[in-house]
C-alpha cells in the first residue's frame, strides 16, 4: 500500500469516529527495511518514523537527518537501561517506558542533558508474559511514579495479544489513560490501525503496511 493511501485510510476511520481530519499521527515503522525504501518516504514529505532497536536508529538516523528537516523519531522497541542515553539522544519519543529503575535513569539524564524525549509507558494489556510493559493493575500507580520523577509522560503504548480481538486491548488503555489525564494513546499496526482511530489513538505504528514485508538482516 502506498503510503497516500495509508493516510487515507486513517483519515477515513477518524472521520467516521468523529475525530477531526488530521488528529492521528502516523509512525512509518521503518525497523529493518534498507534505507532506499526509507528514503522514498522521506522524499514523499514524511517525518515521523518508528524503530525497535537503539543500534540500528544510531546507524541510520543522523545520516537521514543531515539530508531533512523536522524528523520525528519515535523508540518503538524494548530499551535496555544501558540504551537509555543514547535512546534519548537520538530519538524525539520513547513509547517503551516499562519500569521504575528505567524511570530513574531517563529523569536523571534528562537533569543532566537539560532535555528529555516524550514518554509514553508501555502497558502489557494481555499481562502477557513474554511481552514488556507494565500490567493494567500496576498501571496506575506506575504512571504516578513516572510523572512524580519529572518526566515528560504523552500518554501509554499498547501492542495487544496476536490472537485476540484489538478493539478490547485499545479501549482498556484509553480507560487507564484517561483516568489518569493522559492524552497520547500509541497503538494500533498494520493490520488494526484502523480500529484503533476508532478507540482514540493519537499515533499508530505501521511498518510493513507501507514498507512491504520485513526481511529479516
Ligand atoms: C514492528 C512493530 C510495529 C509495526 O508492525 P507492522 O505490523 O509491520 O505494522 C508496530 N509496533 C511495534 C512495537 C513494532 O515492533
Amino acid at each position: 500500500m502506498s503510503l497516500q493511501e495509508i493516510i487515507k485510510r486513517i483519515e477515513a476511520a477518524e472521520a467516521k469516529a468523529g475525530r477531526s481530519v488530521g488528529s492521528t499521527k502516523l509512525i512509518a515503522v521503518s525497523k529493518v527495511q534498507p534505507n532506499k525504501l526509507v528514503q522514498t518516504i522521506l522524499e514523499q514529505g514524511h517525518r515521523t518514523f518508528g524503530e525497535n532497536r537503539v543500534q540500528e536508529a544510531a546507524v541510520k538516523w543522523p545520516a537521514f537527518r543531515e539530508q531533512f528537516d523536522g524528523i520525528d523519531l519515535h523508540i518503538i522497541g524494548p530499551l535496555q537501561t544501558n540504551k537509555a542515553r543514547a535512546a534519548m539522544e537520538l530519538a524525539q519519543a520513547i513509547q517503551t517506558l516499562d519500569r521504575i529503575k528505567l524511570a530513574r535513569t531517563f529523569a536523571r539524564l534528562a537533569q543532566e542533558m537539560g532535555a528529555c524525549p516524550d514518554i509514553y509507558i508501555q502497558v502489557n494489556t494481555g499481562a502477557e508474559p513474554q511481552k514488556a510493559g507494565v500490567l493494567p493493575d500496576d498501571a496506575d500507580a506506575f504512571i504516578k511514579e513516572a510523572v512524580a520523577l519529572d518526566l515528560p509522560v504523552a500518554g501509554l503504548m499498547c501492542i495487544p495479544p496476536a490472537d485476540e480481538e484489538p478493539s478490547l486491548h485499545f479501549a482498556l488503555l484509553g480507560e487507564i489513560a484517561a483516568r489518569n489525564g493522559l492524552n497520547g494513546l500509541s497503538m494500533g499496526m498494520s493490520g488494526d490501525f484502523e480500529t484503533a482511530v476508532a478507540h482514540g489513538a493519537t499515533l499508530v505504528r505501521v511498518g510493513s503496511a507501507i514498507f512491504g514485508s520485513r526481511v529479516p538482516n
